[in-house]
């Protein structure tokens, strides 16, 4: 079995190259489910490397062709595990002032997915020599998927099969994933046992009622006054109906009522927002409860009031779990991991693949200084190239880890 200072060494060879990579994926950022230049920059390494590949999975609901690339390294073990990357950036206008900015209009990589992209290619070339010279342990499989930032792509990849075995290759039992964290050290990694990201769903309000002169509400139905009662009832549903142990939030983000004039009563208004929580129960509890208000406060105001978590594409994720045995491999494989994380309210497509095995995510510490960095999803955000070395190795000492739990 490789060493240490070898496997080092190995990852020193590849650093040059990979920020190179990075910072491509950087400047060429694609949004959910049009991640082609990702996507075919992966293939290309995957093929220098000699690793077979699937190309083509999780198609988008409006694109030609799949984006998703599954690749496989064998092992000796009879099942694989799996390493995911997410490839998709955000709608928003880079800030970074980096030579290597976004040429893409209004599209950033501004949640680091062009650093876990660049890492999971980092892994499969090291991990592609040393199956030339030692062989693995186990069967690996890379996961690069698209449309994480709310798309669901990882479910996508699902349904097309990156977790089962195909004529080459075993089924995975375990899957694993990092996500940058601009709050943590450089060089660290953390995790937690049990939920990691919180479920999440958004919603739209619609409130309807009638329209008419401002100066006669008598003949009208308000649904502002309506919508005003409902936005402050919202917040009681947290304070009131879940345990205070237990998480969760809803936020309302949006709120538009009222293209006419300044003396008009429109008959329509909306809202927009989010509900998350930490347990699948306290999300259920929510929801009920938010559609309860939205309705009634609606009626008691003689308006109609109705609620949709369906916006744009963008889908409801469940929480993100992470199962106690993947979490024993990670301790196994990174003993230096601390496992204090507390859990965030963000939500993560990674949280599909726990519901078929045994999954645990960890964060790649980024910040370099004392000094606070820009976080996820600011315009400001760029992921550091100094943590690649950090979160191959990673990757790499977990595909490493023989398994030791027995196989079902
Ligand atoms: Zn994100
Ligand atoms: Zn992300």
């Amino acid at each position: 079995m490789i060493d240490q200072a070898r496997l080092q060494q190995l990852i020193r060879e590849e650093i040059p190259s990979l920020i190179q990579i990075r910072r491509k994926l950087h400047q060429n950022p694609g949004l959910s489910y049009q991640e082609s230049y990702a996507s075919a920059l992966v293939k290309e390494d995957l093929g220098k490397s000699s690793i077979p590949f699937r190309d083509g999975l999780a198609k988008g609901p409006e694109s030609e062709v799949g984006t998703g690339v599954v690749a496989d390294l064998p092992g000796d073990a009879a099942q694989a595990i799996g390493l995911r990357a997410d490839m998709d950036a955000l709608p928003i206008v880079e800030e970074t002032g980096c030579e290597y900015a976004s040429k893409v209009p209004g599209v950033m990589h501004a949640c680091g997915h062009d650093g876990h992209t660049t890492i999971l290619i980092g892994t499969a070339r090291v991990l592609a020599r040393i199956n030339r010279e030692d062989g693995l342990p186990q069967p690996v499989r890379l996961i690069f998927q698209p449309a994480e930032e709310g798309g669901a792509g990882g479910a996508r990849m699902i349904e097309d099969g990156c977790l089962e075995a195909t004529d080459s290759s075993p089924r995975v039992r375990q899957m694993f994933a990092l996500h940058g964290w601009p709050d943590a050290p450089l060089g660290t990694i953390r995790t937690c046992e049990g939920p990691i990201t919180a479920a999440t769903a958004c919603l739209e309000v619609t409130v309807k009622g009638r329209g008419g002169h401002a100066a006669f509400p008598q003949f009208n139905q308000d649904p502002i006054v309506a919508t005003a009662a409902i936005v402050s009832a919202a917040q009681s549903i947290v304070a009131r109906n879940i345990d205070p142990i237990a998480s969760g939030v809803i936020s309302i983000t949006q709120c538009r009522a009222g293209d006419g004039g300044y003396n008009v009563i429109p008959s329509e208004a909306t809202l927009r927002g989010t509900i998350r929580a930490l347990e699948t129960s306290v999300m259920e509890t929510l929801k009920r409860r938010f559609e309860e208000v939205v309705s009634q406060i609606a009626a008691a105001h003689d308006c109609c009031g109705e609620v949709t978590y369906q916006i744009e594409g963008l889908a409801e994720y469940p929480v993100t779990i992470n199962s106690p045995e993947a979490v024993r491999v990670l301790k196994g494989a990174l003993p230096e991991a601390q496992t204090d994380l507390q859990p965030v309210m963000g939500g993560e497509d990674f949280a599909f693949y726990g519901q078929k095995v045994p999954s645990a995510m960890f964060v790649l510490g980024l910040r370099p200084g004392e000094a606070p960095i820009p976080g996820l999803h600011h315009p400001q955000f760029n992921f550091n190239d100094d943590a690649i070395a950090t979160g191959v190795e990673a990757f790499c000492r977990v595909a490493l880890h023989a398994p030791s739990d027995p196989e079902p």
